[in-house]
Formats: structure tokens, C-alpha cells, sequence
């Protein structure tokens, strides 16, 4: 069973002018990279101009930024089908594998059921799986344990647990996550709990954090098995709430 959404017409303003920018930016950016990189290879420039390597740093992070916005600025792309969630997570941490390693991280899966079938748009939630094992990895700089838990909720979904033995998060600052642009790392953007969120409540599920600081976080995202007519996984309400 497969469905294609329409572009939705509830997009709210600030979601629509989210997106908007992104696509308009990221076409004159483009060139201005090209031509920064030419000039960068011209010797009589790049004897004369040191500042090629900051700028180019400062475009990839606004390219960065950019595509974590447009993942929720491209409702002609969204698919909703059934798919397995545990080879999802499976491939998932196999394109992670290598970032793990060099963290000294290990992760560990855990799954109930062999195979676990959900409606949902597949690229959205490897995007958030992808956001939380990231996550995990950079909270664990000296290495460590990252278990993913796959579990069922009764009949109704499913539970994802992200289990990291990394520094935690301070209770004050819990209440932070999801808030666009947070973000306590050096080279953070602080659009991933915020995009995650929203495409985990556009699925109908719901996301939980607990966190005990030097001990580690536990990220849960509850995802139901049957995708209700209210589902909408389109960009409506970005930057809302
Ligand atoms: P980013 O990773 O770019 O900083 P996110 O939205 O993914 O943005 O996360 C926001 C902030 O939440 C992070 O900078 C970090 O402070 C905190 N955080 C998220 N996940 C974890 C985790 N597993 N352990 C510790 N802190 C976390
Ligand atoms: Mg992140």
C-alpha cells in the first residue's frame, strides 16, 4: 500500500516561510561556493586572499542548516507506506557504523520481534533515527554503549528506545530540546530534537526524553502501527509551539 500526500495547504506561514528560504537560498549559495572554490585554485587570488577556508567552512555550515530545514520543506516527496522498523534501524546503524567506531561507541540492538511493520514515511523516520544515534554518539566522547530497543505497545505501536551512557542533560535544560536552534556543541546546528519531534507528532506518535547527567539519556519515540486519517506528515506547523 502506498500513498502519495499532496502538498499540503495547511502549511502554516512560518512553515511555508521556512521552507521557502531554504529552496531560495540554497541556489545562490551554490554559486557562490563554485566561484569561491575557482578563485580558491587561482594562484594570483589565493596568494592574496586567506580567508578561503573560512569561508567555505562558513558556507558547508549554512548548507548544513539548510538541508536539516528542507527535510520538512519537501511535502511532494512524502511517501507513507509500511515498512519494517527494525531493518530500518538495522541499515541505519550500519551508515553510522564508522562514526561509531571512531567514538568508541558500540551500539547494540535490541529488537522484540524480528520484523516490525509501520505505516510511516521511511526517509522521515530513518531521519530521526539518524538525528538520535548522532546524538547519542556525540554525548558519549569517551566512548561507550549505545543500546536501541525495539518493544510493542499492546497492539497499538511501537516503542524506539535510544539508550546512550553519554553526559546526560542538565533538568533544567530538558525543557530546551525541540526549541529550534538550541544547541550546546561547537558545530551544532540545534535543528535536530526540533525536526525529529515534529515528524514523530506528524506520525501520530509521541517522544520522550529521560536524562540523568554522567550517567546517560534515554530517548523514546512511540510510533502507532496504524497511521490514523489524521495523520498528516507534511510541514504544517514547523517553528510552531
Ligand atoms: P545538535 O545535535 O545540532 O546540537 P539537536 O537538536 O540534535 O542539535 O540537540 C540539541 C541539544 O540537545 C544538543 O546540543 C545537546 O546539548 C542536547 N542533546 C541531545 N541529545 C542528547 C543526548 N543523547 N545526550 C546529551 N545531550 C543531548
Ligand atoms: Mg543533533
Amino acid at each position: 500500500a502506498e500513498e502519495v500526500l499532496r502538498n499540503s495547504e495547511k502549511l502554516s506561514v512560518a512553515g511555508q516561510l521556512a521552507a521557502g528560504i531554504a529552496h531560495e537560498i540554497r541556489n545562490p549559495m551554490t554559486a557562490i561556493k563554485g566561484f569561491i572554490q575557482l578563485m580558491n585554485r587561482d594562484k594570483e587570488f589565493s596568494s592574496r586572499l586567506k580567508y578561503f577556508d573560512i569561508i567555505l567552512k562558513e558556507i558547508s555550515r549554512i548548507e548544513l542548516i539548510i538541508s536539516e530545514l528542507l527535510i520538512l520543506a519537501k511535502p511532494q516527496d512524502v511517501r507513507v507506506t509500511q515498512a519494517d522498523i527494525t531493518s530500518l534501524i538495522e541499515e541505519v546503524a550500519v551508515l553510522l557504523q564508522t562514526q561509531a567506531i571512531l567514538n568508541n561507541v558500540t551500539i547494540e540492538t535490541e529488537f522484540e520481534n524480528n520484523a516490525q511493520l509501520i505505516f510511516c514515511e521511511k526517509n522521515q523516520i530513518k531521519q530521526v533515527c539518524i538525528n538520535f544515534i548522532k546524538n547519542a554518539i556525540e554525548a558519549m566522547p569517551k566512548g561507550g554503549l549505545l543500546r536501541i530497543k525495539v518493544s510493542n505497545v499492546n497492539d497499538k505501536g511501537i516503542n524506539i528506545q535510544f539508550i546512550d551512557q553519554g553526559f546526560g542533560i542538565p533538568s533544567n535544560l530538558l525543557k530546551k530540546l525541540g526549541e529550534p536552534f538550541y544547541t550546546t556543541k561547537e558545530k551544532g546546528t540545534g535543528l535536530g530534537f526540533m525536526v525529529s519531534k515534529k515528524i514523530i507528532e506528524n506520525h501520530g506518535g509521541s517522544l520522550t526524553v529521560q536524562s540523568e547527567e554522567n550517567k546517560g539519556t534515554t530517548v523514546e519515540v512511540f510510533l502507532p502501527l496504524q497511521r490514523s486519517s489524521e495523520v498528516d506528515t507534511n510541514t504544517h506547523n514547523l517553528m510552531e509551539n
